[in-house]
């Protein structure tokens, strides 16, 4: 059910035949029974029209309809100084939300696969000497449960958007989850993955464009600048852009996330690190505290004259 100011919109999904139709239409308290035509249902904007605004953890961090949250921390967690300096760094810059992996998805099995429940552990550590709440990924079923027990929003990541029996196993969680946008997922299939969270009946979903594959080889992924207003057009979800993995070098990051909050991002997450020149994971991309803390103030710059686009006529 969305919750309007003018209506109340009930969504009703699976087949339905026209003859429930012309019975609900005739029904007291019913104005129109329209149907959805996107194949996703609960994330379409047609079905709820006003913008979704996802609350984060005990503190109630905001993000959507207007609410911006910047995500920042550490690829993977590596140590609690590590993990906590960091949340330190990038609280004092403005961040909201620390991220950071306990299980990571490494394209070897051989790199460094994350601390496991020991970095849970220590996201908890830091949650508690800074009040930030934290964002993780799940990378399987069988860790939904532990992780949930931990972080204050679960990470889907792109590799998994498709991972159909792990967006079921989160959906029935009753915290916030991040769905990355697969390497080439499109629009559709993207927000059908959001879809899978919210049937199970979870509809705090916050969607991440983390850049898409495709014949440049110089960046790691090319930015789809284009996720930010098509994304604000189709659903009502909260979209956050994630110009660390969209590019894979630090010195790009700025100025994509600087574009993607122009386009309309709801939000940033960012990979900082104390030391990027020795990150177990994704150096190459990860900020420094002294250039994360410039990046917020480019940031802040342009959404102060980027007022909300008009995505609907
Ligand atoms: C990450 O956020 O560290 C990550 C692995 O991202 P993605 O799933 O977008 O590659
Ligand atoms: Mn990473």
């Amino acid at each position: 059910m969305s919750e309007g100011v003018e209506r109340q919109i009930i969504g009703v999904v699976g087949s339905i035949g026209p003859e429930l139709q012309d019975e609900l239409e005739v029904m007291d308290g019913v104005s129109e029974v329209l149907r959805i035509s996107k194949p996703y249902k609960l994330s379409a904007r047609e079905f709820h029209p006003e913008d979704t605004v996802v609350s984060i953890g005990e503190a109630g961090v905001k993000i959507g309809g207007g609410e911006f949250c910047v995500f920042a921390g550490p690829c993977a967690i590596e140590d609690e100084e590590q993990l906590v300096s960091t949340a330190k760094a990038v609280q004092a810059a403005g961040a909201k939300v620390l991220r950071g992996g306990a299980f990571k998805p490494r394209t070897s099995p051989y790199s460094f696969r994350g601390m496991g429940e020991d970095g849970l552990k220590l996201m908890a550590t830091a949650r508690a000497e800074t009040g930030m709440p934290v964002i993780t990924e799940v990378m399987s079923e069988r860790d939904v449960e532990l992780v949930e027990r931990y972080s204050d929003v679960i990470q889907v990541g792109a590799r998994n958007m498709q991972n159909f029996a792990l967006l079921d196993q989160v959906g029935k969680t009753r915290k916030p989850v991040m769905v990355k946008r697969g390497f080439s997922a499109t629009y559709e299939d993207w927000l059908l993955a959001a879809e899978y969270v919210m049937a199970g009946g979870n509809e705090d979903v916050i969607l991440c464009e983390r850049g898409v594959r495709t014949f440049e080889t110089f960046t790691r992924n090319t930015m789809d600048i284009n996720a930010m207003p098509v994304i604000k057009r189709l659903s009502h979800l909260p979209i956050v852009a994630d110009p660390s993995h969209a590019t894979g070098k630090w010195y790009l990051v700025s100025p994509v996330a600087c574009a993607s909050v122009a386009a309309g991002a709801d939000g940033l997450i960012i990979e900082v690190h104390p030391n990027p020149d020795t990150a177990m994971s994704d150096g190459a991309q990860s900020l420094t505290f002294e250039n994360f803390a410039a990046l917020m103030q480019q940031s802040e710059a342009i959404r102060a004259v980027v007022t909300p686009h008009a995505t609907s006529s």
